[in-house]
């Protein structure tokens, strides 16, 4: 099993899709199943309608699954979990307040040291822990040995004991934190491979450790994807809007061209231009640079123009109305968004009363076009309506222009022409 795990707390980030598609891709290269698992046990930061707004998104990119989960719902495995691993001495409850905490940590903060829990409360008797009355959280003990890990991508990485430290499992609340939930849930689901930001490296050895105190023997294999930075080199944030997916599908990015962007950061492909179909064929995981990408908008440009110049006439006219693929290709020209293309298509078909100082001019050609039989040729057209009408020059071209598209600058209306010549009498 694959699965993508994102947590329900806001827009779906750039990075979050990239390890959809590339878990998507390779359950699909292994004929392995895909999960969606909703993680939700921040209740603090989930937000309403957000495990929609996912689902929607991954439609979008031809993301399908074969199961879906919310992690909340799984609670009674994690409350029964949790007390094997108390039962069997792997974890301890602890009783240490907010205010405690914070104040060791302040201390290791002044002596410049790094923050790790003292083990108070590992040290407590069982007859302490019985008759203690405090709220507590359950922590795991640390790990006798270093925990060690293959990355596909990073190679061999080894974290101390220290570095694993006493870390918290159950809230006071009785809820899972989220290393617990998803050490629990990947277990319980067979999840085999995991593929996910870089942010999670320090987490996956106490996924492991988890998974080892409870008895569960199978490996998972991972491999963390870099970072992506922005264009000034830095750490792409949540709150850049060029980083949300949602922002980009606004802007007029097509679905293909993000994923295909997605898949081609920082990797070596054979080709640059490709379907998910088509890197399900060759992907490997392991061509990944173990660098950070960098996010460069003017080449998703490019490849937006590009997927539209390949999109079916279908999915062409799906967004840009009947008929009008052609025309959007032509518009790539002009502009690489679709927004962008569809503004000035829709300019062409919307009704055209203003023609600034070409009014007289604009209506003379007006009535003579819609008299005339339409040719198939632009230079028929242009000397058959000149010789009827008597404009030339400025005064013919700036008027034909603003009938013709809604605007006084663009493409040569020569090469326009071919692809609204059948229209023309319903667009002037
Ligand atoms: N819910 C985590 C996130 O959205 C998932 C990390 C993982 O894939 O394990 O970052």
């Amino acid at each position: 099993m694959y699965r993508f795990a994102p947590s329900p707390t806001g827009d779906m980030h750039i990075g979050n899709l990239r390890a959809a598609l590339l878990n998507f891709i390779c359950a699909k290269q292994a004929k392995k199943g895909f999960i969606l698992r909703i993680e939700d046990t921040d209740k603090e930061r989930n937000l309403e309608g957000k495990d929609k707004d996912i689902k929607e998104l991954l439609t979008k990119f031809g993301i399908t699954w074969d199961a879906f989960y919310i992690q909340s719902h799984n609670l009674k495995f994690h409350r029964n979990f949790a007390s094997k691993l108390l039962q069997d001495g792997k974890a301890f409850c602890c009783f240490c307040s907010e205010s405690e905490l914070e104040a060791k940590k302040e201390e290791a903060k002044k002596l410049g040291k790094a923050y790790r829990y003292d083990g108070t409360c590992e040290r407590l008797s069982d007859l302490e822990v019985l008759e203690c009355q405090k709220p507590f959280v359950i922590r795991m003990k640390k790990p006798p040995h270093a925990l060690n890990f293959t990355d596909e991508i990073k190679g061999e990485l080894s974290f101390e004991p220290d570095d694993i430290d006493n870390f918290v499992i159950m809230r006071a609340d009785k809820t899972p934190t989220y290393n617990f939930a998803c050490a629990v849930d990947d277990m319980l689901m067979d999840v085999e491979c995991v593929i996910r930001g870089e942010d999670h490296v320090s987490n996956t050895p106490k996924q492991d450790w988890i998974r080892e105190c409870l008895g569960y023997d199978k490996k998972i294999t991972y491999a963390h994807l870099p970072i992506i930075l922005n264009e000034d080199g830095k750490k792409m944030s949540k709150r850049e809007s060029d980083s949300s997916v949602k922002f980009l599908l606004d802007s007029g990015y097509l679905p293909e061209a993000i994923a295909n962007y997605l898949v081609l950061l920082g990797n070596k492909t054979p080709v640059e231009i490709f379907t998910i179909d088509e890197a399900i064929e060759w992907f490997d995981i392991k061509n990944i640079s173990k660098s950070p990408a960098k996010f460069d908008i003017k080449f998703l440009n490019y490849l937006n123009r590009e997927h539209i110049l390949r999109a079916s006439d279908d999915r062409l006219e799906s967004i840009f109305g009947k008929g009008r693929a052609n025309l959007a290709k032509f518009y790539t020209q002009e502009s690489s968004l679709v927004n962008e293309i569809l503004g000035k298509i829709d300019k062409i078909y919307s009704k055209k009363d203003n023609f600034d100082k070409w009014q007289k001019e604009a209506v003379i050609l007006r009535n003579e076009i819609l008299k005339m039989e339409i040719p198939d040729d632009f230079a028929k057209f242009k000397s058959e309506l000149m010789s009827k009408t008597s404009l030339k020059g400025k005064a013919f071209f700036m008027p034909l222009r603003l009938l013709l598209t809604g605007v006084d600058h663009g493409p040569e209306l020569s090469e326009l022409y071919l692809f609204i010549k059948d229209d023309i009498k319903e667009i002037i």
